[in-house]
């Protein structure tokens, strides 16, 4: 028996169109996330950049200063002979207290730049605690402060504790180094440079392990040392790599009087010359470092004031800058504030350490008008408080250079 056939299978009539697909989603091109690190960079860079701009505002002189200076004591294991705030004084029972801090913090209006300076700032055990209770209420993310680099243990661990509570939030240790060590031992005593040099490369090593910690040199030139200033910053430069080198001229009323200050001015220019030279050296952007480009026309000002006698830039100290002293008074300049009965505005303490009630007090505008008035003012080379918050408003000033007379 046959085997039944198998049906053919009906084939349709019309090809049927196939069912028409789900078009593909367009691919979404998500970015790469970015790094913690170059977020926390774009974060500060933002926070820099608002800074500066809130400083260019019609308004400026009524808000917190773009550059804030805190002596935190007045109290130096030291006597250098250049020093000029040896005339000073204070104590733990005088100085303000972190609490005291605390609270002028939250009086604070958001600013970048805080420097934290002495005396010695590390004499303070609660320095640390001083940074950190500022920058938490008021940004400040350029902080810096300036050691003698005596005190090892204080140093390495108060340092270690900013960096710790702020990850990768930029903070500066300066050390003040005079020269080789003979002429440094000269300048500060007998010893202070090894312990110094000793300190540094303690916080070089917390370098390594905390990236945003930056290492800068300060020399002040004066007349015990102008002759190896220039070789001094290139050691510096290739034995101790800071990242930037701070060359001061000695001003003011020197401890050790009026010699100190007696400084050719070829010497002086040599040793800014060779910090600049050697911070583009090491930099990618070269002739574009932005930090030697400032180093490089604060040399020029201070080289055109003294060669002419006359301060080279429009002062806005009382605007941009402010400093207040361990013990609380407000100042719109320190070289100001030496002179009898002018410079200070007043004192915290008296006034619920509320900066803004301070700065914007009928005091406070009579001590702003001296500014670029008073005799002092004639031929000032201060680097911080005049060139510092100067020189970069408006933008262009830094380009224009100097002007003998001031200008506007
Ligand atoms: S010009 Fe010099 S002395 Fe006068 S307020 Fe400015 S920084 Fe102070």
């Amino acid at each position: 028996m046959n085997a039944p056939l198998a049906r053919p299978r009906r084939l349709p009539l019309v090809a049927r169109a196939p069912e028409p697909a789900e078009p593909p989603a367009p691919a979404v091109v998500r970015p790469a996330p970015l790094p913690p690190g170059a977020r926390a960079w774009l974060g500060l860079v933002g926070e820099i950049g608002r800074g500066y701009l809130r400083a260019l505002a019609p308004d400026a002189a009524r808000r917190t200063p773009f550059a804030v200076s805190f002596l935190v004591t007045a109290r130096c294991p030291l006597r250098c002979r250049h020093c000029f705030y040896h005339y000073a004084t204070s104590s733990p029972e005088t100085e303000l207290t972190v609490d005291e801090y605390d609270a002028l913090g939250r009086s604070l209006g958001p600013f970048p730049v805080a420097l934290f300076c002495g005396g010695e700032p590390y004499l303070r055990p609660d320095l640390g605690e001083l940074v950190l209770r500022v920058r938490r209420h008021a940004g400040a993310p350029l902080a810096a402060t300036t050691t003698n680099g005596q005190l090892t243990d204080s140093i390495v661990t108060q340092t270690e504790a900013i960096l710790r509570a702020e990850p990768r939030r930029p903070f500066t240790v300066g050390f003040s180094l005079d020269g080789p060590r003979e002429v440094h031992d000269a300048i500060r005593g007998r010893g202070t440079f090894e312990r110094a040099l000793g300190t540094y490369r303690e916080c070089q090593r917390l370098a390594h392990h905390y990236p945003w910690l930056s290492l800068t040199a300060t020399t002040v030139v004066q007349a015990a040392n102008h002759a190896e200033a220039a070789g001094f910053v290139r050691w510096a430069a290739q034995e101790l790599r800071p990242t930037a080198h701070a060359v001061l001229l000695a001003r003011q009323s020197p401890r050790g009087g009026e010699g100190v200050k007696k400084v050719p001015l070829a010497s002086y220019a040599a040793a800014q010359e060779a910090a600049v030279e050697t911070m583009r050296a090491g930099s990618l952007w070269k002739r574009l470092r932005p930090d030697a480009l400032y180093l490089d026309r604060v040399a020029r000002h201070v080289t055109t004031t003294r060669a002419t006698g006359r301060r080279s830039f429009h002062c806005l100290a009382g605007t941009h800058g402010a400093l207040v002293d361990p013990v609380g008074q407000v100042q719109v300049c320190e070289q100001l504030a030496e002179q009898p009965g002018v410079g200070y505005l007043g004192n915290l303490r008296d006034h619920g350490m509320d900066f803004g009630a301070l700065w914007q007090s009928a005091e406070a505008a009579r001590a702003r008008a001296l500014v670029n008035h008073h005799a002092t003012c004639r031929d000032c080379t201060h680097e911080t408080m005049g060139h510092a918050t100067s020189l970069l408003f408006p933008p262009n000033r830094l380009l224009r250079g100097p002007r003998p007379g001031g200008g506007t």
